[in-house]
């Protein structure tokens, strides 16, 4: 007999030193599967050149963002270089519920707070081959200046130190074995128990038929 159920989505959170990439890697991500979706967070930085409200981002005052805070409207937020960062709730609980992998890119204080609230979710960390590549990324793509590079390179090596508690590590070498590889992971921790609940309450539920046939 079929099992209908519908299986909920995963939660994956992406994280990675600011310059691994995370944010192309997503993007392909998503064009070539259409099981994924993207929450879009909110954040008190200014917007770089080119991003978009409501697209890469919500941009918020800080008086915005703590309002929401108290209205208890997101998941999970982080101080970050000095702004806020946070996700907001509603979009990322209908995605999951549409069944859809839903993607948070956010740092690791946000990752860890998501590990505690849904231990089920997936904790992914993206990292270039060595540091000198990371640098040279975060140059050349040439929207921070140099005091601001400096920071987020600090900010990485503090982060490294917190790498053990993901559960994959991604090396972001090659654009398109890199995205094969996040999808294959993704595909292979949807199959996992603790992630399949549903799936096994029904499966179990029919077995019992048989066994009620069995002793007929
Ligand atoms: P950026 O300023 O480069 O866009 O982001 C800085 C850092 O904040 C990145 O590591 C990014 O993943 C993280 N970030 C983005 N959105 C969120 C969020 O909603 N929550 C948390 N905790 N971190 C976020």
């Amino acid at each position: 007999m079929a099992n209908t159920m519908q299986n909920k989505g995963i939660l994956i959170v992406l994280s990675g030193f600011s310059g691994a990439g995370k944010g192309t890697l997503v993007k392909k991500l998503l064009e070539t599967y259409d099981n994924y979706a993207l929450s879009v967070s909110m954040t008190t930085r200014a917007p770089r050149e080119g991003e978009q409200d409501g697209v890469h981002y919500f941009f918020s005052s800080r008086e915005q963002f703590e309002e929401k805070i108290q209205a208890d409207g997101f998941i999970e937020y982080a101080q970050y270089c000095d702004n806020y960062y946070g996700t907001p709730k509603a979009y990322v609980e209908e995605q999951l519920a549409a069944g859809k992998n839903v993607i948070l890119e956010i740092e690791i204080q946000g990752a860890l707070q998501i590990k505690k609230l849904f231990p089920e979710s997936l904790l992914l960390f993206v990292t270039p081959p060595t540091a000198a590549e990371l640098e040279r990324r975060l140059k050349s793509r040439g929207t921070e200046t140099e005091e601001v590079i400096a920071k987020r390179l600090a900010r990485a090596s503090e982060e490294s130190e917190g790498i053990e508690a993901y559960d994959y590590i991604v090396v972001n070498d090659n654009l398109e074995t890199c995205v094969e590889e996040l999808h294959q992971i993704v595909k292979a921790a949807r199959a996992v128990p603790v992630r399949r609940e549903a799936f096994i309450k029904e499966i179990r539920e029919e077995l019992k038929g048989f066994v009620k046939g069995a002793q007929n």
